[in-house]
């Protein structure tokens, strides 16, 4: 059960040299030159080729019931999907039905997953109610692996929702347990009163109201509150799918001052702004937070490039045109989500180095080190060292794709990015040193993909690198 790749150049966070890899039981046992091989060993020729860790998308929600119906990338499709674009480890999330232990949804959750999954996972819990019993939750997640807390500041109506007082409960035990709670931050009251009073003109409105009932400051303000009892509570705060260009000056001010304060963007983010909205097919488009302006995405693609932004997630939540249709012309009424994984790693790297924005080091450290870092997954993945989870990708950076919902593994009949032409394609994905995906097509095996339990914050080297 070996594997050689010969010739390739690896790419990690910090280095590019070229060099073999040898995989021995899904492991990286050597780095090097001139290796002979032993008879039997599988030899990859990946001259001319990156060799760098597998992408880690650390926000997807396969099979997620939503909006009234189910996200149509199931843990099967969403992790065949995940192989095709180079990305060997998800991070889906379980959310905690309110009343209920969390730790069941965390059960019911994996569950859903084994024996579909064909990539590494692993969760994020997310927690909906605040008792006296849940700083004791809290500590048995980080126990069991699972050191990251979805909590919304949105979601009344789902039972999701966490008042200040919940947050900033929360934020207090995160620094006693080596927790980070993943917030979704957007300010509930301006947001609803504001889908109120457009909503009275939906007709005429159609997609484009969802652009207007949540300007960038619905964002910032959330952020801005959630930086504020993270500095005083000394708790750790991660802000998902920032999609505002005044978040970002948000967290980086709080950086400045010494907040334990990380963001993630996503592609539909710094590629796509709210000039879909008025597409004819722009209630297609509609996420959430949703795409916001021009000068939002320039801010983040600054992020990305200096720091603010420490890693690439994609939100994938897919939902194909049918059930986009289920909205009748009412904006409130959309399934929110996009298609996402099978790209990110591609897109990244077309219009991040392709387009000479930042450096294929830092492309790897975006999509791959920076994910595993934040995440409790670093050394055992994110990086290519003797001893981690032989989890990579033979990147071709020569290989055109035009991307075309009918060449792509997911369940989804349109794309947002329909007809873009990327330079540059993962040829081969390797998860533990099986290959699964060759040239954008699962090979792989289903079901093989395991629940990777997660480190907690404090007892992984290094913290994030900017
Ligand atoms: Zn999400």
């Amino acid at each position: 059960m070996s594997t050689i790749i010969k010739g390739g150049t690896l790419v990690t966070e910090s280095d590019s040299f070229k060099a073999d890899v040898v995989i021995n039981g899904g492991i990286i046992a050597a780095i090097g030159r001139n290796f002979t091989p032993d008879p039997g060993t599988e030899v990859v020729d990946a001259r001319g080729k990156f060799v760098m860790p597998g992408g880690i998308d650390a926000h997807v929600h396969f099979q997620l019931p939503f909006c009234g119906t189910v996200s149509s990338d199931d843990f099967e499709n969403g992790t065949k999907a995940a192989a095709c674009g180079g990305v060997t480890t998800i991070i889906d999330y379980a959310i905690q039905v309110k009343g209920r232990p969390v730790m069941e949804a965390v059960e019911n959750r994996r569950a859903e997953a084994e024996g579909k999954v064909c990539i590494d996972y692993s969760l994020h819990a997310g927690m909906t109610d605040w008792n006296e019993k849940s700083p004791r939750d809290m500590e048995r997640l980080v126990e069991y692996g699972i050191p990251t807390i979805k909590m919304f500041m949105i979601y009344k109506a789902q039972g999701w929702m966490a008042d200040d007082y919940m947050l900033y409960s929360a934020l207090e035990e995160t620094a006693k347990c080596g927790a980070m709670i993943e917030l979704h931050a957007e300010s509930v009251f301006v947001m609803e009163g504001l889908i109120e009073r457009y909503h009275k003109d939906y007709r005429r409105l159609g997609a484009w109201g969802h652009a207007l009932s949540r300007p960038s400051f619905v964002e910032e303000e959330a952020v801005q509150r959630a930086i504020k009892w993270a500095e005083v509570t000394g708790g750790r705060v991660y802000i998902v799918h920032m999609s505002a260009g005044a978040s970002a000056n948000a967290v980086k001010a709080g950086q400045e001052r010494g907040v334990n304060v990380y963001a993630e963007t996503c592609p539909q983010y710094l590629l796509l702004d709210e000039s879909v909205f008025k597409r004819k097919d722009g209630h297609l488009y509609a996420t959430c937070p949703q795409i916001k302006k021009k000068e939002d995405s320039a801010r983040l693609w600054q992020g990305v490039i200096n720091g603010d932004v420490s890693l690439i997630t994609t939100d994938t939540c897919t939902f194909n045109k049918k059930q986009k249709a289920r909205w009748g012309g009412d904006f409130t009424k959309i399934p929110y989500g996009l298609p996402g994984v099978e790209n990110m790693v591609p897109l990244m790297y077309t219009y991040g180095v392709g387009k000479k924005r930042f450096s294929l080091n830092r492309f790897v450290q975006l999509v791959s080190a920076n994910p595993a870092r934040l995440h409790g997954l670093y050394p055992r993945k994110g990086t290519l060292n003797i001893g981690s989870d032989a989890d990579l990708v033979v990147f071709d950076p020569g290989s055109k794709f035009t991307i075309r919902p009918g060449r792509l593994q997911t369940n989804c009949d349109w794309s947002p990015y329909d007809g873009w032409k990327l330079t540059g394609y993962p040829a081969m994905t390797f998860s533990r040193g099986r290959l699964v995906a060759r040239s954008g097509k699962f090979v792989g095996t289903v079901g093989a993909g395991k629940f990777v339990a997660r480190a907690p914050w404090g007892s992984i080297e290094g913290r994030i690198k900017r």
